[in-house]
């Protein structure tokens, strides 16, 4: 290889990349200029120059080389999109503004009138309206069921079944899905698995290995990791994605490439901060099992939790969010979360600074109180997504917040 040009990243089937995971976050994707600058560029431009008519005239063909207008691609974009495809083990990815376009994108691009889709029922809030008020609207029939259900998933597939959609570990609880066996039902259908990999990211969960058509990201959490832009993407196969990139060219979602910029360094030390979250949200959750004021402590890294051996096999870590139960229901967790000094009171998660958040008055508030009793919302619920303090400092800090009980 001539060392001013970056290393040729040719789509994989998954499981087939040569290259470490490790290397792949630093390597896949890369593209350099004329200037020959290390680091990927910044291509901050919402439009490309032809050199001539005749040129302009190729280019502007679908799906032609080269770039015109920042909607269709961008070059830091594409090296985000190409970096994330390569950890997912995917053909290739598409980028989007947010996590919610990219869960839009694909309903839009696999779904039309008289098609039904099947949900898991813990989903994130805005997907639930996303899928129960929007999609709904335009003639698509959408059921949930309860994540770890395998009967009703079964009972709930339709001749019309065209798409199944979950979160997989689930937001709050860490319920675990099964990905292959929800696969293989997908795919007696005729209908494609959409899994929203949030919260394990492709280094500790790779659905499409497991044979999930679509593994999809709010690149807002982990893959930042910082709290600091939007982002999303989707990643599966050429012919898939192809479908998904032609929505968000004609209809606008597309990433911005200052996002993807940010984004694409955020790959670049996903390992290490998932890690590092993983190892400080074990630590925390079996600090926390051990107080007298916690009833329940939902981490599926625990062996207590109901689907601790289903994580260990499907996943190779467990992801940074934990959820636990104290005695004394609402007016106890808000002591607590309102005590607590060094933990940010956001619903945001996967960000560098830990946070915590009451689940039954805020990421699930909008549910009626029968639908958080079905889901496991108790009152007494708190979530902390574990950020990169050490966990030393985290535990003083819920140590004090118990103490004022
Ligand atoms: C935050 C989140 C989303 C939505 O992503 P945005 O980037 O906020 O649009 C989707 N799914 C999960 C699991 C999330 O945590």
């Amino acid at each position: 290889m001539n060392h001013s040009d970056p290393p040729k990243t040719p789509p994989q089937k998954p499981g087939e990349d040569s290259l470490h995971p490790a290397t792949l976050a630093v390597r896949a994707g890369e593209f350099r200029t004329a200037e020959g600058e290390h680091s990927e560029a910044l291509m901050l431009t919402s439009s490309f120059v032809f050199a001539n008519c005749a040129e302009g005239e190729q280019r502007m063909a679908q799906n032609a080389p080269g770039n015109v207008y920042s909607r269709y691609t961008n070059p830091t974009v594409r090296a985000f999109e190409q970096r994330l495809a390569r950890l997912e083990g995917a053909e290739d990815a598409v980028a989007t503004a947010s996590g919610m376009a990219a869960i839009l994108t694909a309903c839009m691009a696999l779904l039309q009138a008289g098609d039904h889709l099947v949900a898991a029922r813990e989903i994130f809030g805005s997907t639930t309206v996303l899928l129960s008020k929007f999609i709904a609207r335009f003639g698509v029939e959408v059921s949930f069921v309860p994540l770890t259900d395998q009967a009703a998933w079964v009972a709930a597939m339709r001749k019309n079944t065209r798409l199944l959609f979950l979160e997989t570990p689930s937001n709050p609880l860490s319920r675990v899905a099964d990905i292959a066996f929800l696969a293989d039902l997908a795919d007696r259908h005729h209908a494609k698995l959409v899994v929203d990999n949030c919260f394990c990211t492709p280094i500790f969960q790779r659905p499409l290995a497991l044979r999930a058509h679509l593994s999809l990201h709010s690149a807002t959490k982990y893959i930042d990791g910082q709290g600091r832009v939007l982002g999303g993407a989707v990643a599966g196969a050429a012919e898939d994605i192809a479908e998904l990139r032609a929505f968000v060219r004609s209809c606008g979602p597309a990433m911005s490439p200052f996002n993807a910029w940010v984004l694409l360094k955020g790959l670049e030390t996903l390992r290490l901060r998932m890690q590092a979250h993983a190892a400080g949200a074990l630590a925390l959750a079996h600090w926390l099992e051990a107080q007298k004021i916690v009833e329940q402590v939902y981490y599926s890294g625990l062996p207590s939790h109901p689907d601790h051996a289903l994580a260990a096999r499907q996943q190779s870590g467990f992801s940074g969010v934990l959820a636990f139960r104290v005695r004394g229901g609402r007016a106890a967790a808000w002591k607590i979360i309102d005590a607590t000094r060094l933990m940010s009171l956001t619903p945001n998660l996967g960000d560098a600074k830990t946070t915590i958040v009451h689940p039954a008055t805020t990421t699930h508030g909008r549910l009626t109180a029968a639908q958080r009793t079905a889901a496991g919302i108790d009152e007494g619920l708190i979530r902390i997504s574990v950020g990169l303090e050490a966990v030393e400092d985290l535990q003083a800090d819920l140590q004090q917040a118990f103490a004022r009980q």
